[in-house]
């Protein structure tokens, strides 16, 4: 079994051939993905996905980019869709300073928004951090109690800590498999076999063999082939730990 911890599979860009994108990504072994929301609308279509085939597990919560307009109606429906019991995960959220589409005042008020609603509904936070580590591991540290993921984590591994001892999981995407990329396969590396994970972030973020083109769920083989080979161990060894990891972080049904 594999699993892809992070994928935006209600994209328009999988509109015309979504079953086979996701019959290609079950021919490849990854039996399960995590549909993470992006905004209210993404949200609800990841809800919506996800009642239509097996092994699909949604999240719901508001992207950095869209902190602006993160007001109290958006955070309403966010927190409706964060109290399902079909829903795993609070989030994506976080922080962006690369782009900065949001105001950092408003990434910020949004991102603990996201970690105070974690906390209250025992349930993992969906982290995105670009460019923005110390104000991330800062807010991280003030909401003490609530775990989750640093998805996509780009950084290397002077950056693990802070996550590694609040308790969070670190996921790989295809940014691993980029040649100039050593600094995050060291990353990779370090991080402890209980508490790493992988994904692909499709349709974004496509592995080195495609990169350019959209991704999806399917070439996560990529990550973990990339992953494994600097860890060290073996393909399947690592497909089954990472599956565990999302198992217990998500609260997944248990592998058979
Ligand atoms: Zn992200
Ligand atoms: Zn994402």
């Amino acid at each position: 079994m594999i699993t892809d911890t992070h994928a935006h599979l209600f994209w328009r860009s999988y509109d015309e051939d979504r079953s086979g994108v996701l019959a290609r990504a079950r021919e490849a072994g990854v039996d399960r993905m995590i549909v993470v929301g992006t905004d209210v609308e993404t949200s609800t279509q990841a809800f919506e996905l996800c009642k239509t085939s097996e092994g699909l597990y949604p999240t719901a919560g508001i992207h950095p980019h869209d902190a602006k307009a993160s007001d109290a109606g958006a955070r309403a429906t966010i927190e409706e869709l964060c109290r399902r019991t079909e829903c795993v995960a609070v989030g994506e959220t976080g922080l962006d300073y690369f782009k900065e589409y949001s105001p950092r005042s408003s990434q910020l008020d949004n991102f603990r928004w996201h970690l105070d609603l974690a906390r209250e509904l025992h349930k993992p936070v969906v982290v995105h951090c670009r460019d923005a580590h110390e104000d991330t591991a800062r807010a991280v540290a003030d909401c003490p109690g609530v775990t989750g993921v640093m998805h996509c984590y780009t950084m290397g591994p002077g950056e693990l800590a802070p996550y590694l001892d609040a308790g969070f999981f670190i996921s790989f995407s295809g940014v691993v498999t980029y040649p100039r990329n050593e600094d995050n396969r060291l990353a990779a590396a370090a991080v402890p076999t209980d508490r790493i994970l992988v994904e692909t972030d499709c349709p974004f973020l496509a592995p080195q063999s495609h990169r350019g083109k959209r991704n999806e769920p399917a070439l996560v083989r990529s990550v973990l082939e990339c992953v494994a080979r600097e860890r060290d161990t073996t393909f399947d060894e690592l497909a089954h730990a990472t599956s565990r990891n999302a198992c217990a972080l998500f609260g997944l049904p248990a592998m058979e």
